[in-house]
């Protein structure tokens, strides 16, 4: 099963960030699992704005390195001492790994996972590329590819009949979307809620809402096609940030209050604070986005530290992969949650500079690359 030497030099397509906003497919040679990892045949990558940033060279990652930070696919072989899988199985590769054993995993806090956050040599390489330089994997996934190379700790075997270009989401925009709801901010039925940003991430957190049993659930977005899919996914009512002040806009839906939870999935700085301000006193709110890095969010004092809103990260949803992804995974299969809703468009691999085009234009909601046999 381990098979060293057969795996040597396993030719691959692969889109490679050779240099800040230059991403090329390419003829890639992957080398043989290390220890502990696995190669999984690549079913579907989503393509969001995080691998945007990656591609434009602005969210930390050093060239050349295959891009595509969560996805899904078949394990297609074990490296020596792999556990937990099985070749053959069906896995969701997610954008945060879990050891269970590190600092971070033995609190609870598997989305801080060691695994992926604190690699003082960067991550390891997967491939050689046609000039002999070797490339890493975004986010240890490296799903614009034929075939990933990934750490066996970070795959989560399923068995449903959600579709390939669904079931890749769940590595990222779904848990992410859902755990905001349901583990970070844990939204108490009848409570009001507000979304703000309607990308995919934000129709999660819509539906995640709804399913919560959520009062009020108040979408913000300028998109007016956004704001429509949110209506479609359970949004009781939707706001353009642009019209008006976002804020005051909701405090007026509100009493005059504000909402419980605002769940944030936007990204700039602004409709952050705008988020924050938007609750009531001792309301939450739940951050998901990211500005380039280096970026700042600056708060008034008064609001946060005298009257008790709470301000949180949702780092993937705070995700506990093995518990989190067969329940969602299943809410996807009985129809609870509509992925139809959300708007998946398929890029084959060449096309993945249509698929950034039009993620960075807001184009499309959620592109997904799908590499497909070579
Ligand atoms: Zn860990
Ligand atoms: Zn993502």
């Amino acid at each position: 099963m381990t098979g060293g030497c057969l795996a040597r030099h396993r030719p691959m397509r692969a889109a490679v960030m050779t240099g800040p906003g230059r991403l090329e497919v390419q003829d890639v040679d992957l080398l043989p699992p290390a220890p502990g990892r696995i190669l999984v045949r690549t079913g579907a990558t989503p393509f969001c704005v995080t691998d945007v940033m990656n591609s434009d060279g602005v969210f930390g990652k050093e060239p050349p390195t295959i891009l595509g930070h969560a996805s899904m696919g078949v394990v297609e072989e074990l490296g020596p001492d792999a556990a937990g899988v099985r070749v053959g199985d069906r896995v969701v590769v997610h954008g945060t790994a879990e050891c269970g054993r590190c600092f971070y995993c033995v609190r609870g806090r598997t989305d801080q996972c060691s695994v992926i956050f604190d690699r003082p040599d960067g991550p390891p390489p997967v491939a050689r590329l046609a000039d002999g330089s070797v490339a890493t994997a975004a986010g240890n996934v490296g799903g614009y590819a034929e075939l990933m190379s990934v750490d066996a700790r970070q795959v989560v075997p399923v068995d449903t009949t959600v579709p390939d270009t669904v079931l890749g989401l769940l590595g990222c925009g779904v848990t992410t979307g859902l755990g905001s709801v349901f583990n970070v901010a844990a939204v108490v039925p009848g409570s009001d809620v507000a979304v703000v940003g309607c990308g995919q991430l934000g129709l999660w957190m819509v539906q995640g809402a709804r399913l919560a049993g959520a009062g009020q659930i108040i979408a913000l977005d300028p998109d007016p096609g956004r704001r429509e899919r949110a209506a479609a996914v359970g949004a009781t009512a939707t706001l353009d940030p642009a019209e008006a002040d976002p804020v005051e806009q909701v405090r007026s839906l509100t009493g005059g209050y504000g909402v419980t939870y605002a769940l944030e999935a936007a990204g700039p700085a602004l409709a952050q604070r705008q988020a924050v301000l938007m609750t009531h006193r001792g309301g939450t709110t739940v951050l998901t986005g990211c500005e380039p890095l280096g970026a700042e969010l600056s708060l008034p004092q008064v609001p946060i530290a005298l009257h008790g809103r709470t301000v949180v990260s949702s780092q993937n949803g705070r995700v506990r992969m093995h518990h989190d992804i067969p329940r969602f995974a299943a809410m996807l299969e009985d129809g609870r949650l509509d992925a139809s809703l959300v708007g998946i468009t398929e890029f084959t691999l060449d096309e993945i500079g249509e698929a950034k085009e039009a993620a960075r234009a807001h184009r499309t909601v959620i592109g997904v690359i799908v590499p497909g046999e070579r």
